[in-house]
């Protein structure tokens, strides 16, 4: 073992099992090892006495089993595990829920340490799922220090995994590299690299730790700047798109659009034509709610790129996003004698080539797809005009991709997650903003409810009532989990059930992420027309899908979706005449997914809901950094440490003042960094 990055499975104590538990929490390697940092600190310094405990605190108690567990089995098919707990001045009462596993594992008589919040139960004072550790590997680990606490999950105990890292630090804090350069540790007042991660594991004090934060959340943020910067640096501002002068014909399509463009719509459009008719590319990220109408001014966008003699492509998310786009831009611009085509994976052979060839030689206009559309080796005659939908994600980095292909096209990226402004100018910088902040007339708001598992049946009744006369309803189930512990109705099994009990009267389908996509095409096509009645699926219809009949939008087990993806679900209703729903079936007891469903229920305003998400969430896992080929966040936080978030910018700018290019060549170390931390990138400009 001789570097970080040799396999997890080396390291003493890993067997096959545990590896592949680890692999779970996304370690494959030492190095991963030694960055999965504690998401929480066990003082053990401060064990308390248990006459002495107040409900509502978190504490470490040290005490010994009074008697074997009890193992209750709920209504709801939990288990419940439940034991007293001595020590010399009182008992409280221990108890798991749905820990099955935990069954035989505490007997009367054993030691054990337990950390968590202390609560008035039923038979007094109580701690519910608390960190345990038994005596023997209490005392293997020391009663008063500062222990971590790590994420964990199901499989690997927490005592593992300290005893892992515990094994793993000596070796670590020898073999990893520092890579930031003396100087920028010393102007920034960071420690060096060991220190930080021996800190961060195994803290000495509060003082230790926080030190070790301190640089750690520095790298994060520097690390994240510089490679951004190094993108950037490849998407020279003065590199020359098309413009687009001719403005002659779109009035025919102006006048043929079924509806009149809201004043949002109308704004953002002209902002686009402006971006358009220069000779540097747009680069322009449109933000609106779902449902605010973001398609049309993308075809209408496309339409001038047809005008100005130039290719214009569309992607999407998903295939049957692209299939949609596809319709709505064949039937505006069709007429107009516009030549669209679709490229998904699933055409045939025949079909893609002949795409391709019609892309290559000019004779197709506008061509609808996934990501594959600017990724595989598609050649166009003339490329103008790029726009990605329901994309947030497509950042820099594709940028660069186009750049690099040699191609300027000019780039519009439309999102409906509205992104903070921090956020926004840390990822794209020099993008500019619409916001398309109304919505189209008429609309009638969305009346959300949340029902606990008991009200399924009366909310399936209503449902029925709605059938009856004569809307549909979208059914949605989280994916299937492998984890058996996860109670989640499967889309599968749900369908199968509704379709033979509640729902025998009706037509019901599923629809899911597995299924081919031919198979999906025909039954979104089906459910348009009508003659599906109940869609039931998985989050696949999460974005765009626009079917203006569909007035229900039941959510099965809403506590396992995030809220922005509640608010996605809730968008594909509302889009027509008849008053909708948006039912959130509830059946967990988390109360952050509580604090979800109440948010979900208040509100309907995009933008407060994503302010909430991330408040709930952080914004390494909201924003998926991890998705852009960037450094991911896992410790610096943009709101909470927006004071180091500078210091890191401000070195990344003075770093870039020295060298311009960033080739680093006087710091290999911290080249080298770049280069490893994500694969493929190249520190010399290759993608
Ligand atoms: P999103 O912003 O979520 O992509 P869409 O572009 O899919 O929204 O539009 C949602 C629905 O609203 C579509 O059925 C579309 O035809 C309709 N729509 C868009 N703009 C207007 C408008 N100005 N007036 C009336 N209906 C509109
Ligand atoms: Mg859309």
């Amino acid at each position: 073992m001789d570097t970080l990055y040799t396999n997890i499975q080396y390291l003493k104590g890993v067997g096959p099992k545990t590896a592949e538990n680890l692999k779970k929490l996304n370690i494959h390697t030492l190095m991963d090892m030694l960055y999965h940092f504690p998401r929480d600190y066990d003082d053990r310094r401060r064990i308390k006495k248990i006459n002495q405990l107040i409900p509502g605190e978190k504490v470490t108690v040290y005490g010994q089993v009074v008697a074997s567990s009890r193992v209750i089995k709920s209504r709801r098919r939990m288990t419940i595990i439940q034991f007293p707990l001595k020590d010399e001045t009182g008992r409280i009462f221990i108890t798991f829920f749905n820990m099955a596993y935990l069954k035989n594992q505490f007997k009367a008589g054993m030691s054990l340490m337990v950390n968590g919040e202390v609560k008035r139960g039923l038979h007094g004072l109580e701690m519910v799922n608390p960190i345990y550790s038994t005596i023997e590997e209490t005392q293997e680990e020391g009663v008063d220090k500062i222990m971590p606490i790590y994420p964990s999950t199901e499989g690997i105990k927490q005592n593992q995994l300290v005893k892992l890292q515990k094994h793993l630090l000596p070796f670590g804090m020898n073999l990893i590299e520092e890579f930031l350069p003396e100087i920028i540790r010393r102007e920034n007042k960071l420690c060096d690299l060991a220190f930080a991660l021996k800190g961060i594991h195994f803290p000495e004090d509060e003082r230790q730790l926080k030190i070790a934060k301190y640089r750690l959340i520095f790298d994060e943020f520097f690390l994240l700047q510089l490679s951004l910067a190094s993108i950037k640096k490849n998407l020279s501002k003065n590199k020359n798109a098309t413009p687009f002068m001719v403005e002659d014909g779109l009035n025919q399509l102006m006048t043929k659009l079924p509806f009149q463009l809201t004043e949002a719509q109308d704004r953002t459009l002209r902002e686009i034509l402006v971006d358009l008719k220069k000779t540097t590319p747009m680069n322009r990220l449109v933000q609106g709610d779902v449902g605010s109408g973001k398609t049309i001014v993308a075809i209408i966008a496309l339409y001038l790129a047809v005008l100005n003699n130039c290719q214009g492509t569309m992607m999407a998310p998903t295939e049957i996003l692209a299939q949609q786009h596809y319709e709505s831009l064949t039937e505006l611009l069709g007429p107009l004698g516009v030549r669209i085509a679709l490229l998904v994976g699933s055409l045939t052979k025949g079909k893609k080539d002949a795409v391709l060839q019609g892309l290559k030689s000019g004779e197709i206009d506008i061509v609808v797809g996934t990501h594959a559309v600017i990724q595989e080796n598609v050649e166009f005659k003339h490329l103008g005009l790029v726009i990605t939908d329901e994309q947030h994600r497509f950042g820099v980095r594709q940028r660069a991709t186009l750049a690099n292909k040699g191609i300027n096209p000019h780039i519009l990226v439309m999102t409906a997650t509205p992104i903070p402004r921090t956020l926004a100018l840390i990822l794209y910088g020099d993008l500019d903003i619409s916001i398309i902040d109304q919505l189209p007339p008429g609309r009638k708001e969305i009346k959300t409810y949340e029902a606990g598992e008991n009200k399924e049946e009366k909310v399936y009744n209503f449902v029925k009532k709605q059938l009856k006369e004569g809307r549909q309803a979208y059914i949605v189930c989280p994916l299937v989990e492998e984890s058996e512990s996860i109670e989640a109705q499967s889309a599968v099994e749900t369908a199968e059930v509704l379709a033979h009990s509640v729902f025998q009267d009706y037509s019901v389908a599923l629809l899911h992420g597995k299924m081919k996509p031919q198979e999906k095409e025909a039954i979104m096509a089906d459910f348009k027309a009508g003659n599906i009645q109940v869609l039931v699926s998985t989050t696949v219809i999460e974005v765009g899908v626009n079917v203006p009949n569909a007035n229900i939008m039941l959510v099965v087990n809403a506590e396992r979706f995030g809220l922005a993806q509640l608010h996605q679900l809730r968008g594909r209703v509302g889009r027509g005449i008849h008053q909708s729903y948006c039912i959130l079936i509830n059946k967990g007891k988390n109360p952050i997914a509580r604090e979800r469903m109440k948010t979900m229920v208040e509100t309907n305003d995009g933008f407060i809901i994503s302010e909430k998400d991330l408040a709930l969430r952080g914004p390494g896992e909201f924003f998926g950094t991890r998705q852009h080929g960037l450094p991911e966040l896992k410790i610096a936080n943009i709101f909470k440490h927006v004071k180091i978030l500078k210091t890191a910018e401000k070195q990344v700018a003075k770093l870039l003042k020295e060298d311009p290019k960033l080739t680093l060549e006087q710091y290999p170390q911290l080249k080298k960094k770049l280069q490893l931390q994500f694969e493929g990138f190249s520190v010399d400009g290759g993608m």
